[in-house]
């Protein structure tokens, strides 16, 4: 049975993906990091099989130990600093991670595979940021990057270090260009999230309003469920490559709200929601659409979960959640 190694275990997608291969038969490994991690607890209880090793991608040494202790067939690198309203705050911290970052689990994995630099499979979690002020609508793996923030900006470089990788060493590596993907177990600082928990608590008469930023802006959003399946299928093809993952369908903050809250049974929500320029951005990314023709014919992938009832699946989540006192 092949071995699988990811970074980011304990993030939406890392937790998903893990669900995934342990399914298909994997043994998989987590990179785990810091003292007392507080989402450690959260992997064990997921997914108990999981193996996790302390590292760090900051740490090539710590990364090196994780590929020596778990001798992977795969390597999914997910790990980043992934808030883009907090990359513009802590940019360095950001670009060591999300960024420099990518080419440390890189060169930990060349390192590693010694002589046959194929042998072990990489994917690398590029980011539909990379996109940001829009050359071209919808977007593809073609389209001119243009990065609008510190985090988007870090993830042009990791995704060019991964195809580098490729063309220089003849390693397979992928670079996955999902486009935002959300689901119950998102985090709270997102958009979708912040929305299905506050219409939750709406309805539960626990809070009586929420406080936003730009209306207007657009996503194209999926279920991480879903593109994690996109990842897996890259690593099995016989050569790596560049892929965007995305449903191609375009919504607006605006319509998430009435979605959300018309599943409750409030139509007139523009009472409950305030605006504050305090979750505006210093340069906004206003309208993503991916183009994932490519996924569809080289990977066979499709996105099974639509936009409505991605968001009602996550707003019955937190009701369920918050009714059970969680
Ligand atoms: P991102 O695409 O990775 O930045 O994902 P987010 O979920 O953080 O943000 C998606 C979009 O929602 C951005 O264009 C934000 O400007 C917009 N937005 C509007 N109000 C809010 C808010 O209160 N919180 C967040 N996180 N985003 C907001």
């Amino acid at each position: 049975m092949p071995t699988a190694l990811i970074t980011g275990i304990t993030g939406q997608d890392g937790l998903y993906l893990a669900e995934l291969l342990l399914a298909k038969g994997y043994e998989v490994h987590g990179v785990i990091r810091g003292q007392n991690n507080p989402r450690r607890e959260l992997v064990e209880r997921l997914v108990p099989d999981v193996r996790l090793h302390n590292g760090d991608l900051t740490d090539l040494s710590s990364l090196m130990r994780a590929l020596r202790d778990s001798e992977p067939d795969e390597v999914y690198n997910l790990g980043a600093v992934s808030f883009v309203a907090y990359s513009w705050e802590n940019a360095f911290v950001t670009s060591d991670v999300t960024g420099l970052g990518v080419l440390n689990i890189l060169e930990a994995v060349r390192l590693h595979a010694g002589d046959d630099p194929g042998r072990i499979r990489f994917y690398q979690a590029s980011s539909s940021e990379m996109f940001g002020k829009v050359q071209q609508v919808p977007q593809s793996e073609g389209t001119l990057l243009w990065p609008r923030s510190p985090y988007g900006v870090s993830k042009v470089y990791g995704h060019y270090m991964t195809i580098n990788y490729r063309e220089s060493y003849g390693m397979h590596a992928s670079s996955g260009i999902l486009f935002n993907h959300e689901s119950p177990r998102r985090g709270e600082e997102f958009v979708t999230r912040k929305v299905s928990k506050a219409v939750a608590k709406i309805k539960l008469g626990m809070q009586d309003e929420i406080v936003m930023g730009n209306l207007d802006a657009r996503r194209d959003w999926g279920f991480a469920g879903d593109y994690v399946e996109a990842m897996w299928r890259m690593l099995q093809q016989p050569e790596g490559d560049d892929y965007v993952i995305s449903t191609g369908e375009t919504h607006s903050i605006e319509e998430l709200l009435t979605v959300a809250f018309t599943h409750v049974g409030i139509t007139d929500w523009r009472s409950h929601v305030r605006q504050d320029p305090r979750f505006m951005r210093p340069a906004e990314v206003d309208l993503l659409i991916g183009d994932a023709t490519k996924a569809r014919t080289k990977l066979g992938w499709e996105p099974k979960v639509a936009f409505e009832e991605l968001v009602t699946m996550m707003v019955d989540a937190d009701v369920a959640a918050l009714e059970a006192g969680w």
